[in-house]
């Protein structure tokens, strides 16, 4: 053990989001007896490509933005994952992320290798024009690193459907050739797929939906209730499944403050409150019509990771359950919708307590599932429609959630351990 340590410690510069990623590897890999020279390949990203990215601003200035793509791995095929645009980007987040792409693809059986990319830039206060002008760049600079059989992007924080259109556009300018199948994740109009909105979201309520057959829950009895961190794009959507589905959704975050309501909330209810008032935090909660089917509370952003639910899904950033706060957690299920929500140290006190996760490169694969099936339609220029599209995203949901459920008891392994097992297996098996 001592050997493998400081053999990693010299391979891998130090880095708190990596050594966190490789640490779940490291996990698996004793799990599996890998051999010490396969290891060390997945421990290192195959490509970094660094370019910067000049920008005309709109008061005729020229600016600088850094940019990566990372391509992490690629024995399943070509690499595969998002870009973001965001100040806090640098190579060792985009290192971690593309790591997790590359398991995740494995885990649901996608013929992809793990990539991301990313530029170190706060784009809210950009024209429209300066942002295009950015993701042209981009795909320009960096139209030698992704292709369609080479590291495929999609959209990240930050970057949304039109980034994606401009960013193919101006590919295929490039290579003299429209090539739709180089980027995921674009408009409909432009070749992008139905159900690719939201389908993070509904993945994961897949998987929920075949937790409950297997384990024998019956929500719309009633009685079942859950948290929700983080209600953006994916949390909204869960929130909304779950409540359909009978569960009782009793609190709600957002990175300004949370509602709590003990007989539930009315889930379109806060949707709309938080959209009107630009937040939970200014969400007035002494008028409580429409938000809940009782009083309605503030909580702070802490204390709903520590409320007593069945179900607390975590659907905002990174690292927000850590050995700091993880025996706090009373919720009997974490659904880690959010890449990198349980920080790796606090898997183990999360073992200890017997909660039970769904890690996020099961749950939250339903993105690069449907991701998949844009690049293949665009391949073949044969498109399907929405009822396709929702069946075979559920049919690979549920037998990956199988795959790695029947694993964990088979070896009596946590879910994340059999998941990554699961993964690693396809990766190294090829
Ligand atoms: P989003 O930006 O739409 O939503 C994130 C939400 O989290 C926002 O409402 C924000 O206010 C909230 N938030 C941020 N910090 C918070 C905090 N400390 N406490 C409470 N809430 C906080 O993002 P999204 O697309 O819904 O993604 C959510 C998470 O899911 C991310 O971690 C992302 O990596 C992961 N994920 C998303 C997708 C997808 O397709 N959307 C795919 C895979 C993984």
């Amino acid at each position: 053990m001592a050997t493998k340590k400081s053999k990693r410690e010299t391979s891998v510069e130090s880095s708190g989001i990596y050594h966190q990623a490789l640490d779940r590897l490291e996990r698996a890999a004793d799990h599996l007896d890998l051999p010490e020279d396969v290891r060390e390949r997945l421990r290192r990203p195959e490509q970094i490509v660094q370019r910067s990215i000049p920008v005309r601003m709109d008061d005729g200035s020229t600016r600088y933005f850094d940019a990566w793509r990372v391509r992490h791995n690629s024995y399943r095929g070509p690499g595969k994952g998002g870009i973001r645009y965001h100040p806090g980007v640098d190579a060792e987040v985009l290192k971690s992320l593309a790591f997790w792409m590359t398991i995740k693809c494995a885990v649901v059986g996608l013929p992809f290798g793990g990539g991301k990319g990313g530029v170190q830039v706060d784009t809210r206060a950009f024209s429209p024009r300066e942002k295009e002008e950015l993701s042209r760049g981009y795909a320009r600079l960096f139209s030698g690193a992704i292709g369609p059989d080479i590291d495929v992007p999609a959209p990240d924080m930050g970057t949304h459907g039109e980034v994606m259109g401009w960013m193919m556009d101006e590919y295929s300018q490039v290579v003299g050739k429209r090539t739709p199948a180089v980027i995921t994740g674009k408009p409909l109009e432009i070749g992008g797929s139905h159900v690719r909105n939201g389908a993070t979201g509904l993945g994961a309520h897949f998987c929920l939906e075949r937790l409950a057959e297997r384990k024998g829950w019956d929500p719309e009895e009633g009685g079942m209730t859950v948290a929700v961190q983080g209600l953006g794009a994916a949390g909204r959507r869960i929130a909304r499944l779950l409540a359909g589905a009978g569960y009782t959704i009793v609190a709600v975050s957002d990175s300004g403050g949370a509602l709590y309501c003990e007989k539930g909330l009315n889930v379109e209810g806060v949707i709309d409150a938080k959209k009107r008032a630009g937040g939970f935090e200014n969400v007035k909660v002494t008028k409580t019509k429409g938000l809940g089917r009782g009083r309605v509370r503030k909580l702070t952003n802490e204390t709903i990771l520590t409320l007593d639910v069945d179900l607390l899904v975590l659907a905002a950033v990174e690292n927000v359950i850590t050995d700091e706060n993880a025996m706090k957690v009373t919720a009997s299920t974490i659904v880690e919708i959010a890449n990198g929500g349980v920080s790796s140290t606090a898997d183990r006190q999360l073992e200890k307590q017997k909660t039970f996760i769904l890690p996020d490169v099961l749950v939250n694969a339903g993105g690069v599932a449907v991701s998949h099936l844009e690049w293949v339609q665009n391949r073949t220029g044969y498109y399907w429609d929405e009822e396709r599209i929702t069946n075979d995203l559920r049919d690979r949901m549920v037998r990956s959630f199988d795959e790695v459920y029947d694993r964990s008891i088979e070896e009596k392994i946590p879910m994340r351990v059999a998941a990554y097992v699961q993964g690693i297996e396809r990766i190294v098996d090829g």
